[in-house]
């Protein structure tokens, strides 16, 4: 494997001291306790700036701002008008998107490799949502009634939209809120992730330079069992638009019952990547190795369980070992570098430690396995670690690990692997690699999950619905279905005699 540690050059502006920088009804003030806390850059330690520490009377005056702006000037916006905005913030993004992959590589650690790529499907997804403003619509319907009643359906803005944001990519994952926010004439209050807070904080600042109304998006830095538990038990917060944990998320559905907040919850996964011996190797290899080591493995449809057919399993285990070793892991401002570090010591603490119970839980650590500490100095680093010989109930196996671990269990034939690929509560994504179409469309029906990839992994289009079975959680993101959870729906039945 080769290490590499270079430094960060050239620090975008926006790390010049931030603690003012919480964004309620378009100004950025302070948190109202003044408080603060550091953010750090994972790959080398270095704290890059203080971030405001919002509690909850912070909270709630940034849902007054999101009440008001709801009511006001915003609601008499049309479809083009917000659509023109959405429009408008595209361009700034490509215009800036240098800066912007640089703070995301530099407050979470993806690779410039990788948040450099991000820069067409974020305007896929801004072009996605700009389109759908002009597709919130109602019906007209038939109806039986005696009389001359015509029956219409009409859609309108449920209103102010919390949205809680992970640390595994903000730069995207913010999208998917603000999108259907804007596109529907919602309003919003972000709370981003205390680990990954600067390209949330960057986006505000583009939406105000491209002339969303003071208050359409509120912005609260903060820790989530405060801020973000504020925000989700908020009497006057209408919808919780959430990723992240299993466990948070069952938090987020215990503390929205107040008010019935509606709920969008993408939580954790666990997902099957299933590789039969007919498959074309030389794609499945690598495939399955992104499939898992992709952003350090902190991805929640990461293909964490691959499957792999016995009579080919020794050879498959070797060339993914292989591969695994020819990463480049490192400080990713190195343009070279493909895998980052883990977010925190906390995480990495969290994946060394499942490291330890797979191989003491009997699996074979056939690559990786270590952190990277005397390399790589004072960053969270872990090598791509493959674990062969798992069966499905171990630990590691059946728990998200969230780092760049990746475990080979073995089947004999395609129902033996449908019955473990389902023994798992998650239900967010799954694959096949094989030539056989009907072993695809079998596996495709069979797979209980959200997303089925077939000899490829990780695409996700924002025309194409993405959501989970089971404990990964409920609502869709993308495609037609998800701007229908930002509307409420109105019947009407008018007289006409
Ligand atoms: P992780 O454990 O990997 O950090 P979380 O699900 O805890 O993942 O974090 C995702 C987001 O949820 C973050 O913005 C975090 O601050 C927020 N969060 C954490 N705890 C809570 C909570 N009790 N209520 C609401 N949001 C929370």
């Amino acid at each position: 494997m080769s290490r590499q540690n270079s430094h960060p050059e050239g620090r975008p502006a926006i790390l010049a001291n931030i603690t003012q920088r919480i964004l309620i009804g378009g100004e950025w003030v302070s948190a109202a306790s003044n408080k603060s806390f550091e953010a750090f850059n994972p790959a080398t330690g270095e704290v890059l700036t203080r971030i405001a520490e919002a509690d909850a009377s912070d909270v709630d005056s940034a849902v007054k701002a999101a009440r008001r702006a709801f009511e006001g000037e915003w609601s008499r916006w049309t479809p083009y008008d917000r659509q023109r905005l959405l429009l408008r913030v595209h361009d700034l993004i490509e215009k800036n998107f240098e800066e912007l992959a640089t703070i995301e590589t530099l407050d979470m650690g993806a690779p410039l490799q990788r948040t450099r790529g991000l820069k067409r499907y974020i305007s896929q997804l801004l072009n996605f949502y700009a389109g759908q403003t002009a597709n919130v619509a109602g019906e007209t319907l038939p109806n039986s009634l005696a009389g001359n009643i015509k029956t219409m359906s009409i859609k309108a803005p449920v209103g102010v939209v919390g949205g809680i944001i992970p640390w595994n990519g903000p730069l995207i994952s913010q999208w998917w809120i603000l999108g259907p926010v804007l596109a529907t004439g919602c309003t919003a209050v972000i709370k981003p992730a205390e680990d990954a807070s600067l390209s949330v904080i960057r986006i505000a600042e583009l939406l105000i330079e491209a002339g969303m109304p003071a208050g359409v998006v509120n912005i609260v830095t903060g820790y989530g069992h405060v801020a973000g538990a504020a925000l989700s038990e908020h009497l006057d917060v209408d919808r919780i638009a959430f990723t992240g944990s299993t466990a948070t998320g069952r938090k987020i559905i215990q503390a929205s019952a107040g008010n019935i907040k509606r709920l969008q919850l993408e939580l954790g996964g666990k997902s099957p990547d299933i590789v039969f011996a007919d498959a074309n190797l030389d794609a499945a290899v690598p495939g399955a190795a992104m499939a898992a080591f992709n952003n350090t493995g902190q991805i929640c449809y990461a293909g964490t369980r691959l499957f792999v057919q016995r009579s080919i399993q020794d050879q498959f285990v070797e060339r993914l070992s292989a591969f695994s070793r020819t990463l480049r892991v490192g400080n990713g401002i190195d343009p070279n570098v493909q895998i980052g570090p883990i977010i925190s010591a906390k995480q990495l603490d969290q994946v060394m430690r499942y490291v330890d119970i797979g191989q003491s839980e009997g699996a074979t650590l056939a690559s990786g396995g270590k952190r990277l500490e005397a390399e790589l100095g004072k960053g969270f680093f872990v090598e791509p670690t493959v674990f062969s010989n798992v069966t499905n109930d171990m630990t590691i196996a059946q728990e998200e690990i969230f780092g760049p671990v990746v475990s080979v269990i073995p089947f004999d034939n395609a129902e033996h692997a449908l019955k473990m690929a389902n023994d798992i509560n998650y239900g967010l994504g799954g694959a096949v690699w094989t030539s056989s179409l009907s072993t695809a469309m079998k596996m495709s029906h069979g797979i209980k999950a959200g997303t089925i990839w077939i000899n490829c992994y990780g695409q996700i289009d924002p025309g194409v619905g993405f959501g989970g079975y089971r404990m990964s959680g409920y609502g869709w993101k993308g495609g037609p279905q998800h701007v229908d959870g930002f509307l409420y729906q109105k019947a009407i039945y008018m007289n006409l005699d």
